[in-house]
């Protein structure tokens, strides 16, 4: 069977067809360009005028015409509200057209479950670290638990937004990396761990006041915010006495952050994956795989009851496609 699935939370919008052994036939993406940040109806637009040529594009690079899809599935949410409206929009159309089931993913978990098909991580703690989301979740008892998240902005946000204060375009992410490479001195940073939470904003207003080398601040928002993930991730390991880590979300192409979270697993004996840059990314094919997994595990939805879930919470989904286990 083939499944296609549409990726929209935000700025992103892809495409992607998987069949039901796990291979990505087809992973479309194309971003809508937020260099003044994302402006929620402009991204919709962009998903509008461009949904039904990425998906033309997806089954011709995989070789499939519309009617041997069996099964579509779309990004429920969480995220801006007109986006997600547009690409579930889309997704219904295929689904009456076509008389397919159609399935509403959560966008972190299919970040989640993309990366357990595309590396050897079987049973990890996802580190999510995107524009919008950093989150710490790992499976217990029959759900993705949230051990721990940001209290206000994503990492990526706070990036982005310390960026365009330094005229650096969007995304700011890895000219901050770039930069971090020549600076070296740490400067004092609010170090925002609370509990199994973090929190970015203090740290934002903090390195805005800051009258020092820009790549001595860039150096020291990376040393400081990956160690906050560093520390929390770690915890959520001993917590749940699992020994693998995997990375998700578009912050995790940083490499000094790969490194940190890579040392941190070695110093336990435990393992950290990260799946290839187009699945680290918002994409479609991680839809289209959550979106397998759900329909096999009998969760479609009808076209009436498919709404968008602007909130869609990681632990308000059943995981009823793995196995319930008894642990922590
Ligand atoms: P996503 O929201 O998953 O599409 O990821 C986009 C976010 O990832 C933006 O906030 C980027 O600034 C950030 N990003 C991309 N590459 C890097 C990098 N090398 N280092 C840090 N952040 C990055
Ligand atoms: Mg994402």
């Amino acid at each position: 069977m083939m499944i296609l699935g549409i990726e929209g939370t935000a700025h992103t919008l892809g495409v992607g067809i998987v069949d039901d052994s796990g291979s990505v036939l087809a992973n479309i993406i194309k971003s809508y360009p937020a260099e003044e940040g994302i402006h929620p109806r402009e991204a919709a637009n962009h998903h509008a005028a461009n949904v039904v040529d990425c998906i033309s594009e997806a089954l011709s690079t995989a070789g499939l015409e519309h009617g041997e899809i069996g099964v579509v599935a779309f990004s429920q949410g969480p995220g801006l509200g007109p986006c997600l409206r547009t690409v579930a929009t889309a997704a219904r159309a295929l689904s009456l057209r076509l008389k397919i089931p159609l399935v509403g993913v959560n966008h972190c978990i299919a970040h989640l479950e993309i990366g357990r098909l595309r590396t050897d991580a079987k049973d990890p703690i996802l580190l999510y670290v995107s524009g919008g989301n950093t989150q710490v979740i790992a499976y217990t008892r029959g759900k993705y638990r949230v051990f721990g998240e940001t209290l206000d902005i994503g990492l990526g946000n706070m990036l982005d937004k310390f960026g365009r204060a330094h005229g650096i375009p969007f995304p700011a992410g890895p000219v901050i990396e770039k930069k971090a490479l020549n600076g070296g001195t740490l400067l004092e940073l609010p170090y925002s761990v609370k509990g199994m939470d973090v929190s970015f904003s203090g740290m934002l207003t903090a390195a805005l006041k800051l009258d020092e080398p820009l790549e001595d601040i860039c150096f020291s928002i990376q040393e400081t915010s990956f160690s906050m993930l560093a520390e929390v991730t770690e915890r959520a390991l001993a917590h749940t006495r699992k020994n693998e880590v995997l990375l998700g979300g578009g912050v995790v192409r940083n490499n000094r952050l790969r490194e940190m979270i890579d040392i941190m697993a070695s110093e336990r004996g435990a393992s950290a994956y990260v799946p290839e840059g187009e699945f680290c990314v918002d994409n479609g094919a991680m839809i289209a795989w959550t979106g397998f997994l759900m329909h096999e595990a009998g969760m479609s939805l009808p076209v009436k009851g498919s709404h968008i879930r602007q909130n869609y919470r990681t632990d308000d989904v059943k995981i009823l496609w793995r196995k319930v286990t008894k642990d922590f």
